[in-house]
This record gives structure tokens, sequence and C-alpha cells, in this order.
């Protein structure tokens, strides 16, 4: 599938982008992010081109809660244990940049709030 919604995202779901994947399920898949802004930063997508949060509607209810618990489980995976911050950029004013959901997996070192 590749339509005028694909992002680079899609394209590392497909398998036509690389990626250091570290958790993949049905619904989700996780990977390094390539410009780091901690000592791990990770980005979690769902396969589903949901472009941003605001446009994920009531039936993607069981897959957001899905992507949270996955975000916990993958923080775990990599070690995270003294924590971690998740974070969801929605929009040009909320930074973001690439249309296909995502949320932020950035740990290894204390966050500073707020931000910028
Ligand atoms: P946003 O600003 O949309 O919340 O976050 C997009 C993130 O995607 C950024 O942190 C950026 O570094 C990351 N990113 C952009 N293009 C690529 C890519 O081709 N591969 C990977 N692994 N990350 C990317």
């Amino acid at each position: 599938m590749s339509d005028t919604t694909d992002t680079i995202f899609g394209k590392i779901i497909r398998r036509e982008a690389p990626a250091e994947i570290v958790y993949e399920d049905d619904l989700c898949l996780a990977f390094k992010d390539i410009h780091p802004q901690a000592p791990v930063h990770i980005l979690l997508i769902p396969k589903k081109a949901i472009a941003q949060l605001a446009d994920a509607e009531s039936q993607d209810h069981a897959l957001m809660g899905h992507l949270l618990l996955t975000a916990k489980r993958v923080a775990e995976q990599v070690g995270l244990s003294n924590g971690y911050r998740i974070v969801i950029n929605n929009g040009p004013d909320g930074g973001q940049t690439v249309y296909h959901l995502h949320l932020h997996i950035l740990g290894g070192r204390p966050m500073q709030w707020p931000p910028g």
C-alpha cells in the first residue's frame, strides 16, 4: 500500500527503508530514532497509517491502549529502569515533522521540564 498519506515510517513498516527495529507485533513497530535526543530514543508507531493523534478515532481505542502498554514494555526491554519520557508531538505547534502517529520513548538521562 502506498498513497499520498505515506511517509518514511510507512516505508520502514514495509521494509522499503532501513531502520534499527527493536520491537514488532501485529499492530505496531518500534525502532531507533535516526537523530537521537537522548542516550535512548526509540519511536513506536502503529502499523495503521494514522497521521497524527488528532486523527485517532473511537475505533482506535484498543490500538491507542496497546501503544501505551507497548511503550512501557519496550522501555523495560531496553533497560530504562530509572525512568523515561513518552512524547507525542501533534501538528505544527506540537513540533510534529513526520505525519504518521508516533510515540517517542526517551531515556538514559534526566529529562528537563518544561519542554521547549
Ligand atoms: P516528530 O518531530 O514528528 O515528533 O518526530 C519525528 C522523528 O522521526 C524525529 O525525531 C526524527 O529524528 C525521526 N526520523 C525522521 N526520519 C527518520 C528516518 O528516516 N528514520 C528514523 N529512524 N527516524 C527518523
